[in-house]
């Protein structure tokens, strides 16, 4: 049966067909959802399965019922972390054996419950996918860089969500997401030689180090090479980091007329202005500028339980916004007329992360683009963004705790 199982879900992986008559599941068992917080369905129960086969590895969990979850890879020691949408979870109680171990299972937010795996060696999640109520988690082996990246980056991440309260990070480092816009075969704007996806990415590279470097910060990127993504994979990344804010890096260029300076965007359904909402409509053509058919919106249940965080969330985002039209004001005077803008980018609909978008300059003005191409320019803009950051985290703690009242 588990066969059967397995292949309808990996039917896609070429090495399946191959692999599934030689499965051996090394442990099944099943544990029941503590009775405490219990839906109203009565005892639902949590199964676990485990298999393993020429060095793959997959583990397979039988929820009660569809709930938001996602999964990820957490290092020192070697760890498996699954959150499951749901009020309690118990540890499925087995002897140690194979390659993962359930250690402990809790409550981890309102709604929210957190199932901790020990992995034996380092593995990575390559896939997970929930059908049928069976969320099968595939996981792969990780040479010791591989598995600190993967840790880094908490891939498998389909439908994340906010796993700590969002003022948990802020009494240490903050965690800030950059998203350095474009890549690979989507180069962005172009202008002779010069393409988008290059200076948003010196940008990312450099503005993290600068950030790091304050020990205020911890600082993940979306890419760190020159490597396509897509634009909803890019928001996923940042949920599932849990970051306290996500900031994606561009550039723009105009056809037609002057226009020039840096602008921070907020998001927004109806733009502030024709320009912007135009810029947000290119952006969000990314996915389909490199060949890939536009995916439907996400419109799974996570996003739904998170829609009433949205005002929230956007009023944390223009708060941050203003401070950046600040400190960019100060220290530099390439700023178009306009710098505070908004517009429905899709990089920037993720409903409990603040978002924005950071456009450096127009690669159509010759001002803007020599200085988006000087390092010590750059890190001008990269020292004022810390500042605005600085006063960001104070005032978001602030407005969080009027939140809480
Ligand atoms: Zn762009």
């Amino acid at each position: 049966m588990f066969a059967t199982r397995v292949r309808r879900l990996w039917g896609g992986l070429v090495l399946v067909p191959v692999l599934v008559p030689v499965l051996v599941p090394v442990l099944v068992l099943a544990a029941a959802l503590s009775g405490g917080g219990a839906s109203a369905a009565g005892p639902a129960r949590l199964a676990l399965v485990e298999a393993s086969a020429w060095g793959a590895h997959w583990i397979e969990l039988e929820l009660p019922r569809p709930m938001p979850w996602r999964a990820f890879v957490a290092d020192g020691p070697p760890r498996l972390i699954v959150d499951l949408g749901t009020e309690s979870l118990a540890a499925p109680d087995v002897p140690a054996a194979g390659a993962v171990r359930p250690l402990r299972a809790g409550r981890l937010a309102a709604g929210w419950s957190r199932l901790v795996l020990a992995l034996d060696r380092p593995l990575t999640v390559a896939h997970a996918a929930l059908s049928e109520g069976r969320l099968a988690i595939e996981l792969a082996p990780a040479g010791r860089g591989g598995f600190a990246d993967a840790a880094r980056l908490a891939p498998g991440h389909a439908a994340p969500a906010r796993a700590a309260p969002p003022d948990a990070a802020a009494r240490g480092r903050a965690r800030i997401v950059l998203d350095p816009g474009h890549g690979g075969v989507d180069p962005g704007a172009t202008r002779g030689d010069v393409r988008e996806k290059d200076i948003a990415l010196a940008l990312g590279l450099e503005f993290a180090a600068l950030l790091e470097a304050t020990g205020r910060y911890e600082v993940l990127l979306t890419r760190r090479d020159d490597r396509f993504l897509l634009l909803d994979d890019r928001v996923a990344f940042a949920r599932a980091t849990d970051a306290a804010l996500f900031l994606s890096l561009h550039t723009n260029t105009v056809t037609e007329g002057k226009a020039s300076g840096a602008a921070i965007y907020a998001p927004s359904q109806i733009a502030s202005d024709p320009a912007s909402a135009r810029v947000a409509l290119l952006e969000n053509r990314s996915d389909q500028r490199a060949g890939l058919p536009g995916r439907p919106e996400q419109d799974d249940v996570t996003l739904t339980l998170f829609d009433m965080e949205r005002p929230a969330t956007e009023a944390r985002a223009r708060i941050a916004a203003q401070r950046i039209v600040a400190a960019l004001v100060a220290s530099s005077r390439a700023i178009r007329s306009r710098p505070l803008r908004a517009a429905d980018f899709r990089v920037l609909r993720a409903p409990d992360m603040p978002s924005l978008l950071l456009e450096l300059g127009f690669l159509s003005d010759p001002g803007d683009l020599a200085r988006m191409q000087s390092p010590e320019w750059r890190a001008e803009v990269g020292r004022a963004l810390i500042r605005a950051l600085d006063e960001w985290r104070e005032a978001d703690e602030d407005f969080l705790a009027l939140m809480r009242r």
